[in-house]
């Protein structure tokens, strides 16, 4: 049987977080998903999520506490010094960095705290839909001033400001499935004055949305970054329909973006679409997380689905850890544990020779970071 455990591994997606640790209310226990008021019906929701038993029971193995909710919250309100113990708990499953999508939460985090509470290497990455609300909130109604505040605003923050890679999560807004008739200027700036004049409709701003999305395609191509793209389920606000990544196919298969690197974010429950995306076309590479942990029992499904047809140097690792370093450590266990699985039923299948299995595991899980992110 495979074992992956010493592999070490990056987090291809996740987002910066400050919290205070409270005994009565144990972050690392939330899932994307569910309703987070604090009431007793809220927490029942969360507590039949299976995601959220396994967790607890994980979490109390590492904290030597019993496996209830209520003992873990309180060990964990005990650890002390924050940062020594993320340092601990990120050595125990090997995670080396982190990629940072900083565009969640709004008002955005401290990064100068976040960084004495989670001391690894951060990889952050810009997104575009809060410079797109600033721009909007200020009525800048002069296209030309407005594309020219939006691609100084990404570019800055690409060589100045040590953003990694370009974020989208515009199929929160109006949807993936990108018309390149919206390309034009001219359509951009007819764009601009819909946006303006129905500011509380949200499909009013497609055109607009679609013209910086392919704005920013184009700058990630001439900087030489990824661009990351939300696909898939996402929480409640999602377009549900129109987060299939299928939907990008015929934009990223345009002469002018078919050199950008673009990452699909999460894929669930389109993973087998992703896959064929990442292998039919030359610049795609598929992150699995979100799936990864929070879907528990489906992760053995989406490491299989991602590797259906996508080549095994576009496949990333990743969590979408949002409120907690804890995130990152179940999906670090999780991943570790349902790769040596697949794998090790593909080698019994004849489909893979027992030393191709570290190899695709260690690329999975940090290689194919490394190359995307650190190379060059
Ligand atoms: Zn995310």
């Amino acid at each position: 049987m495979f074992n992956f455990s010493e592999i070490p591994c990056i987090d291809n997606h996740c987002h910066p977080y400050l919290f205070e640790v409270d005994p009565q209310h144990y972050a690392p226990l939330e899932s994307f998903v569910g309703f987070k008021d604090g009431s007793p019906e809220s927490n029942a929701h969360r507590d039949h999520m299976l995601y959220n038993r396994w967790a607890i029971r994980e979490l109390a193995k590492f904290l030597g506490v019993d496996p209830t909710a209520e003992a873990v919250a309180k060990a964990r309100a005990a650890v002390g010094d924050e940062g020594a113990y993320v340092t601990r708990l990120f050595a125990d499953e090997g995670i080396k960095g982190l990629v940072i999508d900083t565009g969640y939460p709004q008002p955005p985090v401290d990064m100068v705290e976040f960084r004495k509470r989670v001391p690894t290497t951060l990889f952050p990455v810009f997104r575009i839909e809060p410079l797109i609300k600033a721009l909007l909130d200020e009525r800048v109604a002069e296209f030309a001033t407005f594309i020219s505040r939006y691609d100084s605003a990404i570019r800055r923050a690409l060589r100045e400001e040590g953003f990694i890679a370009v974020k989208s999560i515009i199929a929160y807004r109006t949807g993936l499935e990108i018309k390149m008739e919206h390309e034009s200027d001219a359509a951009g700036a007819t764009g601009l004055a819909a946006a303006l004049a129905k500011p509380t409709e949200m499909m009013a701003s497609k055109p607009l949305r679609d013209h910086l999305l392919l704005r920013a395609l184009r700058i990630c191509r001439e900087e030489n970054v990824s661009f990351h793209v939300h696909t898939g389920i996402g929480d409640a606000d999602i377009v549900l329909a129109r987060c299939n990544p299928a939907l990008l196919n015929e934009t990223l298969k345009q002469p002018g973006y078919r050199d950008t690197k673009v990452v699909l974010i999460h894929c669930y429950p389109y993973v087998e679409e992703a896959s064929w995306m990442a292998a039919a076309l030359p610049n795609v590479w598929i992150d699995l997380s979100e799936g990864v942990p929070f879907a528990l029992v489906a992760t053995d499904r989406i490491f299989e689905k991602g590797l259906d047809l996508a080549p095994i140097n576009r496949i990333f690792f990743g969590t979408d850890a949002f409120a907690a370093p804890e995130h990152t450590w179940l999906g670090a266990k999780l991943a570790k544990q349902s790769l040596a699985r697949v794998l090790q039923s593909f080698h019994e299948r004849g489909f893979i020779e027992g030393s191709e299995g570290y190899e695709i595991a260690e690329k999975i899980l940090i290689g194919n970071a490394r190359d995307m992110y650190l190379a060059g």
